[in-house]
Order: C-alpha cells, then structure tokens, then sequence
C-alpha cells in the first residue's frame, strides 16, 4: 500500500480516544471543557445578552461585544449589525408612513362636520344683508353651534395629530445609539424582563 492508498472505510474511521489519564478526564467532565454543541450560558469573556453593548452573533447564538468586527465564530458582527439598522430604520419610517395615512383618514370625518358649521354661519349673515334693520342680538346664537363643532374638531384633530407628531419628532432625532437602545429594550421585552 503507498501513502496515497487508503481504506475504503477511511471516512468511517474515528480517532483513538486516548485517554490520558482518568483524573484528567474527570476535570474535564467537570470544567465542561470537553467540546459542547450546547450554547454557554455564561461566559465571563462575553457580555450579557440584553445590555446595549452585546450583540448575537447571527451564526453560532452567543453574546458578543458590540465592539468587535468579528465574532469569535468568525461571522462579520459589523455587516450583521449595519443590516439590522437597516432593516430598523426601514421598519420605523414604514410605521410613520401608516400612521400618516391613518390619521389622514381619521381627519376626514373631521373636516366634514366643519362643512357642518357653514349653514349656521350663513344664516345670520344672510339676515344682515337682507334685513339689515331687523338683526337681533339672537341671531347670534347660531354661532353657537360653530363655536361648539370647531371646538371639538380642533380638539380631536389635536388628539389624533399627537401620536404623529411624536413619530415625526422621533424620526427626525434617531441616531444609532437609539437603535442600539431600542434593540436592548426589546431584546429584554421579548424575553419578559
Ligand atoms: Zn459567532
């Protein structure tokens, strides 16, 4: 047989287990340095999952400093984290392009009972011009109800505007640090902290 002939078994066969010596073996077993496929649970090298400073690693699962380029599997965490920010910052100028459209459509109704106010409007102005000598301090009254719709339009128009100015507000202030802030805090959400 030369060097380059091999079993035909070769893919079968498995490395001796030597054992060196069974006090070794037991702190092996012990320390849980033998090879585990089981994620580590706690690493005193790598940071808690959940803290803004930790990132996980999309390939193996574990906590990684957000500081470091590569993961220690290898896997490019700065690529992995810039697509994430991406897809964030996609996520959250989709929400605000919802909710404008919803409060578009929430205003509506709205604008349709100021044209309520317009008959109320006209009526004592109509009196003026044509019966101008006859015009009562009662005819002000029909402002009344102008005064009562305009009111409450302007207040639900403010309630309903809120939650998009807020939106608005947020998405001309987001930096990275907020998306780093909201991915800790909803890395600690989902996992009911
Ligand atoms: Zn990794």
């Amino acid at each position: 047989m030369s060097d380059t002939d091999f079993p035909a078994d070769v893919h079968v066969l498995r490395p001796r287990k030597v054992s060196v010596s069974k006090k070794l073996d037991g702190f092996l077993d012990q320390a849980g340095l033998a090879y585990s496929s089981s994620p580590i649970e706690s690493d005193a090298t790598r940071p808690s999952l959940g803290r803004i400073n930790a990132v996980t690693c999309a390939d193996c699962g574990q906590a990684e400093y957000l500081t470091r380029e590569y993961c220690r599997c290898g896997h490019y965490l700065s690529g992995q984290l810039q697509d994430e920010y991406l897809t964030w910052e996609e996520k959250i100028h989709t929400e605000h392009s919802e909710l404008s459209n919803e409060v578009e459509r929430m205003l509506k109704p709205l604008r349709i009972c100021y044209l309520l106010t317009i008959p109320f409007l006209l009526v004592p102005a109509l009196h003026v011009i044509f019966w101008a000598d006859s015009f009562a301090l009662t005819l002000l009254l029909w402002w009344m109800p102008v005064l009562l719709i305009a009111g409450a339009g302007i207040f639900a128009e403010q309630h309903v505007i809120c939650p998009l100015k807020d939106s608005a507000l947020f998405i001309q202030n987001y930096t990275f640090e907020t998306f780093l802030f909201e991915r800790s805090s909803g890395f600690k959400t989902s996992e009911g902290w």
